[in-house]
């Protein structure tokens, strides 16, 4: 796996800090768990898989800090509360909750089947629901930071998308909903919104041939793929103090990809005659 840039960045920026991950076993939420360990968080991650979740627990582990690692099916909130209370159990109140388990695939919706649809909603939508709403009881209250992984497909419809950026929709409104209720208690709920990030599962899965990527880029204002370097920036942000008047809201990490095809073809100027 790549090197992350751990300095530079107040590198202390969470010492003492408790953070949950979920859906840490690979991808962006990994990079996050990383990240947040490496400014100093203890990190309590889960996922749906024993052995990815421990086999990513050791990793952040191995570069130096007190981690929990737990197999937990999000749809299931029992088995959340369960690590929720665990970990806070062993390392005190959660001042940090990260949501970003999910599952996508490309299908056309006349080929999507009901269940295909409910269970993206179940795992992307309902999860997060889980997620928050079981760490609620173990959060430092005031100080507690909640972000959701959302998508640009939360606001802007894409092809073949429909159930994840139905979900993607869902967590938006939630993350509101749930600032506004649980303000008064020093919590703050944001987004976070990736664009495309390289060498993740998601974007192998969505655009897995070399002139996909190179359309999707083409298409991107800022041209390019963004990495793991920047997406972990924008979350130590809205998980440090750093964002502490900041709370319902979406965090845009995308390159412009929300603003729509920036491709050379779609701005150029329509010929004169
Ligand atoms: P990923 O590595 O596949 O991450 C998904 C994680 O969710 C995995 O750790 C997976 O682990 C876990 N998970 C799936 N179903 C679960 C369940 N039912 N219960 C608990 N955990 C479950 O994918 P990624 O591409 O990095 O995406 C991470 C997040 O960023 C997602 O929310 C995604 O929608 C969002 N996002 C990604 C991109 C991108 O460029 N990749 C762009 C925009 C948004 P197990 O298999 O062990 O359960």
């Amino acid at each position: 796996m790549e090197t992350l840039a751990t300095s530079g960045f107040a590198p202390d920026l969470l010492q003492g800090k408790v953070a949950l991950v979920a859906g840490a076993s690979s991808g962006i939420n990994l990079a996050i768990a990383r990240r947040l360990a490496a400014a100093g968080a203890r990190v309590a991650m889960l996922s749906r898989s024993a052995e990815r979740i421990e086999a990513a627990g050791a990793l952040v582990a191995a570069e130096g800090q007190e981690v929990l690692a737990r197999a937990a099916d999000v749809r299931d909130f029992d088995a959340v509360a369960a690590v929720a209370a665990e970990a806070a159990q062993r390392f005190g109140p959660l001042d940090i909750v990260v949501s970003g388990a999910a599952g996508n695939f490309h299908a056309p919706a006349a080929h999507l089947s009901a269940n295909g649809f409910k269970t993206v909603i179940d795992i992307d939508l309902i999860g997060n629901f889980n997620v928050l709403r079981a760490s609620f009881e173990h959060l430092r209250k005031p100080g507690a930071s909640l972000f959701s992984i959302t998508a640009p497909g939360a606001e802007v419809p894409g092809l073949f998308q429909v159930h994840a950026n139905a979900a993607k929709a869902g967590i938006n409104m939630t993350v509101r909903c749930l600032a506004m209720e649980w303000g008064p208690a020093g919590v703050r709920v944001n987004a976070l919104s990736p664009g495309p990030i390289a060498n993740t599962p998601g974007m192998s899965k969505l655009a897995a041939s070399p002139e996909r990527e190179q359309a999707l880029k083409a298409r991107l204002p800022l041209r390019r793929y963004g990495d793991f370097d920047d997406i972990t920036n924008a979350a130590l942000f809205l998980a440090s103090d750093l964002s502490r008047y900041v709370t319902g809201t979406v965090l845009d990490c995308d390159g412009g990809m929300r603003l729509g095809d920036a491709s050379a073809d779609a701005l150029s100027p329509p010929a004169r005659g």
